[in-house]
């Protein structure tokens, strides 16, 4: 008799089927699957498994493919296992070490007699390529943990070694690709010919285990796609990437350094970064303004008592930098505002008819981060957010935390900004003894946030357990031009400080009730933004944002007395205007023009002077027909209204 073996996909009835040799790539096929190509690998009863697994008991499936977010990090994985059989070939007596999927790629940590470089990596991907075309299985099997560590220990590799004596497994597995073994728990691609695009991208130092103490390894990174169409269109992001890179862009335009002599993490804004900061922060206050917000400025430091009583050297202290003594007293330089505002509230007896208090401040705060993970404007140590503090009545929540969405959305899409992600973050309601705030307060929260996203008809994702202990809020990224996504907003309720503070009003009962506050930042910090605009524009600001909008061009000296005249003219109409005087090729005075990527090139001729025009040029190599100074500022000033 056949012995038989119940299987089902998940949600189809089940089906039964001989179970003599079974696998999981078998099984699926039985089940009516048949992309059988784009198979990775397989769930088992929820487990990922290789497609070789043996299926012997009753089982729920489903197939994983490359497509799935699962499947592209098998896929990736694998190919790690690709590249050290290929290092291991070329280079005798390397050892090997570990070698994990990561976003995009994969890498691995060799340990050679010298370090890799990225002169090495042509060899290693055509040796890969000629693994990949021969299209080894990947096998796995199971020995005892002495075993390996007896195998490992006559391959010469320490490494695997030094990891199987901490295990504590009985047994452990292993997969082998054509002379390759390596210690894995899997799974992986049934076999190297799956992996049909790769890249090896650069080569770096990395201690093993990522303890300096240690050895340094060399670590080859590699980027892997399921097909040759999304691994060309990644590289080609690489590329347009590292073009618009705004620590490159920020150099060349001259908008902002940071200098070693100064510290890492640390801002100096030059005057054409100074002039763009300037506009966004004017805006950014006229729209405060017009949105029922007023501004507040608070002090850089404070007494270590007020960061007590806010509970910052409880849970945020390990952010700050380490306190300052002034007349035996010990105060903190700020890393949020919050405090102070709280402070401002407290000056005096709050009526509930004074609510809502909307107070915003463009507050600069300093934050400790390690200088491994300071990266250009991205991340830094000093900061300016664009801070506001919401204190309100329970029955005004609503109209609040509407109305700090739709300012979020009308400065997000201002500065060009379209497509966002955003998250919703709400208490895992399974775990409610770790949140601060009864039932009730948190449920009237969440819903205000979650009426204002549907109220605005913004799709978003609902992630239960993501809140902080202190309140649910909204998180919003922004998407850039080449699709990235960046977190800028947050919208966020706070249960604790107000509870700390002992915060109140006066109600219409003539009782003190305790007002709701709502943290905000909406472009997040002007440093960050400003990185995230320098990328998305590729440094060519819109008109509004330009800190150059004009440059004047003459062709010879005897147009320069009309280049003063116009530009009086178009400084007078506040037009950012620039001269280039200089007795130069007009060519070359474009091209630098051009460079500088400044929106208008004026270029004065005879002609010009006779007619009392301009023609102009735009950056893009765009010639307009000649036009009279007049039209020229009107056009740039619609422009700039209209924030383009
Ligand atoms: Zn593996
Ligand atoms: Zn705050």
């Amino acid at each position: 008799m056949i012995e038989k073996v119940t299987i089902q996909l998940k949600g189809s009835p089940p089906i039964e089927v001989p179970c003599q040799g079974l696998n999981g790539a078998d099984a699926l096929k039985a089940l009516g699957i048949d992309n059988a190509d784009r198979l990775v690998a397989v769930k088992v009863n929820g487990e990922i498994k290789d497609l070789s697994v043996a299926i012997s008991s009753p089982a729920e499936l489903e197939p994983v493919s490359v497509d799935s977010p699962e499947g592209i990090q098998i896929l990736r994985h694998s190919a790690s296992h690709v590249m050290a059989e290929a290092v291991r070939e070329l280079f005798p007596g390397v050892k090997v070490t570990i070698g994990p999927a990561i976003k995009d790629g994969f890498y691995y940590d060799f340990d050679y007699e010298r370090p890799f470089d990225d002169k090495d990596l042509p060899e290693i991907e055509s040796k890969m390529a000629e693994l990949i075309d021969k299209d080894l299985p990947f096998v796995r099997s199971e020995i005892s943990r002495q075993e390996a560590i007896e195998l490992f220990r006559s391959q010469g590799e320490p490494y695997k070694v030094e990891l199987l004596e901490e295990l504590t497994d009985e047994t452990v597995s292993l997969y082998k690709q054509g002379n390759f073994t390596d210690l894995c728990r899997g799974p992986h691609v049934p076999s190297t010919g799956k992996i049909a695009a790769f890249h090896l991208t650069n080569v770096a130092g990395a201690y093993w285990r990522g303890d300096e103490r240690n050895r340094m390894l060399s670590r080859i990174y590699g980027v892997a796609f399921a097909d040759k169409e999304s691994l060309d269109t990644h590289l080609k992001n690489l590329e347009e990437a590292k073009k618009r890179d705004h620590r490159r862009l920020g150099r060349e335009l001259d908008l902002f350094s940071i200098q070693e002599d100064i510290g890492s993490g640390l801002i100096l804004w030059h005057p054409k970064g100074g002039m763009i900061r300037t506009i966004i922060e004017d805006f950014w206050r006229k729209e405060h303004y017009k949105a029922g917000y007023e501004l507040v400025y608070s002090p850089h430091i404070g007494k270590a008592e007020l960061w007590q009583t806010s509970g910052h050297l409880g849970f945020y202290q390990e952010n700050m930098y380490s306190p300052i003594d002034i007349e035996g007293q010990k105060y903190f330089i700020k890393p949020m505002n919050c405090p102070f505002h709280i402070m401002i509230y407290r000056s005096r007896i709050r009526s509930y008819r004074e609510l809502p208090l909307r107070w915003a401040e463009l507050g600069t705060v300093y934050r400790y981060e390690r200088s491994g993970v300071m990266h250009g404007l991205l991340r830094v140590r000093g900061f300016t957010q664009d801070d506001a503090h919401i204190f309100c009545r329970p029955d005004q929540i609503e109209d609040e935390i509407l109305g700090c969405l739709d300012l979020t959305l009308h400065l997000l899409r201002s500065f060009g900004f379209h497509d966002y992600e955003i998250m919703l973050s709400v208490r895992d309601p399974k775990r409610k003894e770790k949140y601060i705030g009864g039932d009730d307060i948190w449920e009237m929260a969440e819903g205000s946030l979650v009426k204002a996203l549907e109220r605005r008809e913004l799709s978003y994702e609902r992630e239960e357990g993501e809140a902080v202990f202190y309140g649910p809020k909204i998180d919003v990224k922004i998407k850039d031009a080449l699709g990235r996504a960046w977190q800028c907003t947050t919208i966020q309720f706070d249960f604790n400080e107000p509870e700390r503070f002992d915060m109140t009003f006066m109600g219409s009962d003539g009782l003190e009730h305790r007002p709701y506050m709502v943290h905000r930042a909406i472009l997040g910090s002007l440093e960050r933004f400003f990185g995230i605009l320098i990328e998305h524009y590729a440094g060519a600001f819109p008109v509004w944002l330009a800190p150059v909008q004009a440059i004047i061009l003459t062709i010879t000296d005897r147009h320069i007395p009309y280049g003063k005249e116009l530009y009086e003219g178009l400084s007078n109409a506040e037009v950012r205007t620039e001269c280039d005087f200089r007795n130069e090729k007009l060519g070359f005075k474009v091209r630098e023009a051009q460079t500088r990527k400044i929106p208008y090139m004026l270029v004065i001729g005879d002609k010009e002077v006779d007619g009392h025009a301009v023609t102009v040029r735009l950056r893009d190599g765009i010639n307009l027909a000649p036009m009279s100074p007049e039209e020229l500022i009107i056009r740039i000033r619609h422009e700039s209204e209209h924030r383009r």
